[in-house]
């Protein structure tokens, strides 16, 4: 199924000169949310998943339907300050200053087999850094899937080289 007709572009969003890879509308269709779903699904029923983890909060969506079918429990990693509990954080470089993610400091166990679920994946930040707190937490990450990836922006490929594998459902320029 051709996913990424379902994925529209909004050009200048958030700022000019981005090009926007929107979900929203693939996430509306009933099919292609069950195509998403179901592709991961398959990927990883043999992978022995302990637990997902989605980044915020587009991963929340599909991470969520896949765990619900993978049988196993999902944790969410978040932006600074949103989590209640205690948490574990890791700061990371944007194009101009550092953000921040956080996990709660229970939420995985030492040696879990953790998959790793974004909607999209750019410049290889956010995930990396989600990928640093699930090893802090002792997970062994499977692999970081994402609905789309942009090998021009050389996330994965980053990725890659600091040892974890990946995986996209569809590319775009
Ligand atoms: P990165 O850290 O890889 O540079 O950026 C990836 C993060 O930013 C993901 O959490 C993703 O949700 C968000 N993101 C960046 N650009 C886009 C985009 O064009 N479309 C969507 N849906 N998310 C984006």
């Amino acid at each position: 199924m051709p996913i990424k007709s379902l994925i529209r572009t909004i050009p200048d969003y958030p700022k000019p000169g981005v090009q926007f890879r929107d979900i929203t509308t693939l996430l509306k269709d009933a099919t292609g949310l069950r195509h998403v779903v179901d592709a991961l699904v398959a990927r990883y029923s043999d992978a022995a998943v302990d637990k997902v983890v989605g980044i915020e909060s587009r991963g929340f969506i599909v991470g969520a339907a896949v765990a619900y079918e993978l049988g196993v429990g999902f944790v969410p990693v978040r932006k600074k300050g949103k989590l209640p509990g205690e948490v574990l954080g890791h700061d990371y470089a944007l194009e101009y200053g550092t953000d921040r993610v956080e996990i709660h400091s229970d939420a995985i166990s030492p040696n879990e087999n953790i998959l790793l679920l974004d909607d999209l994946i750019a410049t290889g930040g956010t995930a990396e850094a989600a990928a640093v707190l699930i090893e802090k937490l002792g997970g062994n990450l499977i692999e970081c899937a994402f609905i789309i990836g942009l090998p021009d922006l050389g996330g994965e490929q980053k990725l890659r080289t600091l040892g974890y594998k990946t995986f996209s459902l569809c590319e775009f320029e």
